[in-house]
């Protein structure tokens, strides 16, 4: 078992115009009264309606390109019943899709009870809540039925590899590629379905296990997406080298079984689908490096303490539970997260000359 980074990552450069800038908006958004149909949308036109909420930055696993193994938990974390009351206000303002992450949210005590009364929402239209999960899977095996049982309509699993010595160099936690496993298919058995597996590729590090997820996807009958990595590491990894671009994902998985482009299912869909020829199974590709998709973001970010992202590179956070806690009324902070939205950035700006790197990393954020 390895305890750092460099063995794996020494020929990657560090990233030399990465900066750690953490700022909270200091100003209040002036208040005026918003209407009582207000929907969210930015002042780019795009419609809100996902929200991601993180209910801890604590994590059991330290993937290599995530973590560096020497940071823990940094921010606080709310009661489960505030960030009830902070997602009901989201939700009374369009939100139709709430996707509950971290730090691994399957640590977070009462996580089955916000589930739960997560299901007795609904939206501006009167419809049930979309709920999600993204987890690491390691307490899945145990947790699938009572999340499913408490209303989850569907589970995202992370996973890095294919094969346990690589899954368990990246994890860096011995046995977790069969207790992930074991979360899957319990997931699978629980009904929380389809099924979708996260895959983070690194160039000359777990890039060679893409042929080996596209026979996995359709042996465990899961959609696996594979995400380009961006600069929001705790260490100093990104380079645009390490990413492995989305054409090249699609090339070498066709070489080895036929795929065909499937259309996406909404236009605010993050991920390119592709479907395998023979009608057994498909994957998809999230590419916000090489094919950016900023101009259909319809996302917003709820960090465990309580603040509002209104992209993943914001520089600027916005103190929504500062306001809670010094006894804002429901009014004024669904007027609040009504101003915030306005401000949401057009784009991310990443790869470019003076990229900042944002002022938390994705585990302190909310992946
Ligand atoms: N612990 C949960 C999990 O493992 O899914 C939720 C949090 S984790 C930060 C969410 C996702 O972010 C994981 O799929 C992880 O692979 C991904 N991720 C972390 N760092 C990333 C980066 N720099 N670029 C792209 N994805 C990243």
């Amino acid at each position: 078992m390895l305890d750092g980074n460099e063995s794996f990552f020494s020929n990657v450069a560090p990233n030399s115009i990465a900066l750690n800038v953490s700022m909270v908006a200091a100003s209040p958004i002036a208040s005026r009264p918003v209407a009582q149909d207000a929907r969210l949308t930015d002042s780019h036109g795009r419609v809100i309606h996902d929200l991601r909420v993180s209910v801890t930055d604590r994590c059991n696993y330290k993937c290599v390109y995530c973590r560096t193994g020497e940071v823990g938990a940094q921010y606080p974390e709310l009661e489960i019943g505030e960030y009830l009351r902070l997602i009901r206000l989201f939700v009374d303002l369009g939100i139709t899709k709430v996707r509950l992450t971290g730090g691994e949210p399957l640590l977070r005590h009462g996580l089955i009870d916000l589930v739960r009364e997560l299901t007795g929402l609904r939206t501006v239209t009167g419809e049930p809540l979309d709920i999600a999960i993204t987890t690491n899977g390691h307490l899945l095996d145990t947790l699938a039925a009572p999340l499913k049982a408490a209303g989850l309509n569907r589970v995202t699993v992370s996973m890095d590899a294919v094969d346990a010595p690589t899954f368990e160099r990246i994890t860096r936690i011995a046995g977790s590629f069969a207790t992930v496993l074991g979360g899957i298919r319990a997931a699978r058995a629980a009904g929380l379905t389809p099924l979708k597996i996260n895959c983070v590729l690194l160039r000359g590090f777990n890039d060679e296990q893409v042929e080996g997820f596209a026979h996995f996807a359709r042996a465990e009958d899961v959609v696996v997406r594979f995400i380009e990595f961006m600069p929001l590491e705790e260490g100093r990894l990104w380079t645009p080298e390490i990413v492995v671009p989305l054409r090249e994902i699609v090339e070498r998985i066709g070489r080895v079984l036929p795929l065909v482009e499937l259309a996406p299912r909404e236009p605010s869909e993050t991920a390119r689908r592709y479907g395998f020829a023979d009608g057994r199974g498909e994957i998809g590709i999230i590419a916000p490096v090489t094919q950016a998709f900023c101009g259909a973001c319809s996302r917003l970010r709820l960090t465990s303490d309580g603040k509002i992202r209104t992209c993943l590179f914001s520089q600027v956070e916005h103190d929504l539970y500062g306001r809670l806690r010094s006894g804002a009324s429901d009014e004024e902070l669904r007027e609040y997260i009504f101003r915030t939205v306005q401000s949401k950035e057009a784009r991310h700006h990443i790869g470019e000359p003076g990229f900042l790197k944002p002022s938390r990393s994705m585990v302190h954020i909310g992946g």
